[in-house]
């Protein structure tokens, strides 16, 4: 009677698993960079507000086909008060793969724009087989437990040029569009340092830079629906 279910769960934990080890060496890379800068992050960033901070929030989850290159300003909902290396490493894997599905907000937009422009049956395919072609992060690296929402948010490592982690992550993923929701801090600018970046609609940027197109807008809660509409027709054009 079991069969079916066992059989079910083993092919998802095969792809899950197998999505892993084939990009093992990104996580690793990405990890060994956050590695050798977030003592002098964590120090730079604290301030009178947010004195109890602590790091990385890695990057979530990287797709081993990925299209698009997803980045947020910082999450809540994934960490749990136990802090390790290893746990950080796997808790925004475990975060990507069993959580995001059913978040809503910020994650509702996210799920629309990859089922829009990639994938048009992802709420019939298993979860897994549409996180093969996005990978997932954050810009801010620094994080505090015991702050809201609002006060996490002034950590510097966003708007801080200095450790260029976002550039470091979207160089290891190496997706066609990279899709930053962080445009309040002018990530781009300071990343690639770049004269190309164009508006090309109401709060949105675009620049090229090697094969790569970058986007980068406001953070999609509390959007109009003419934003989110322009969003989805600017990634899919430029998947082509
Ligand atoms: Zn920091």
């Amino acid at each position: 009677m079991m069969d079916k279910l066992e059989e079910y769960l083993r092919k998802q934990n095969d792809m899950l698993l197998e999505n892993f080890n084939y990009v093992k060496e990104k996580y690793l890379t990405i990890w060994e960079y956050y590695n050798s800068h977030m003592k002098d992050c964590i120090r730079e960033c604290k301030n009178d507000v947010m004195n109890d901070l602590t790091g990385p929030q890695g990057i979530y989850w990287i797709g081993l086909n990925t299209k698009i290159f997803i980045i947020g300003k910082e999450n809540i909902g994934w960490f749990d008060n136990e802090f390790s290396e290893e746990s950080t490493m796997f808790k925004p894997i475990e975060f990507a793969y069993y959580v995001v599905r059913a978040m809503p907000n910020y994650w509702s937009f996210v799920k629309e724009l990859i089922q829009k422009t990639i994938n048009p049956e992802i709420y019939e395919k298993p979860w897994i087989e549409t996180l093969q072609y996005v990978s997932f992060s954050n810009a801010c690296k620094c994080m505090s437990e015991g702050k809201t929402n609002q006060e996490r948010l002034l950590c510097n490592c966003v708007a801080d040029s200095s450790y260029q982690y976002i550039r470091k992550e979207i160089e290891v993923v190496n997706s066609k569009v990279n899709l930053l929701f962080t445009r309040n801090y002018r990530v781009l600018e300071k990343i690639y340092n770049e004269e190309s970046i164009s508006q090309v609609a109401d709060e949105i940027d675009i620049t090229r830079h090697e094969d790569m197109v970058l986007i980068e807008t406001r953070h999609p809660v509390r959007a109009s629906d003419e934003w989110k509409r322009k969003v989805i027709e600017i990634v899919k054009a430029n998947l082509q």
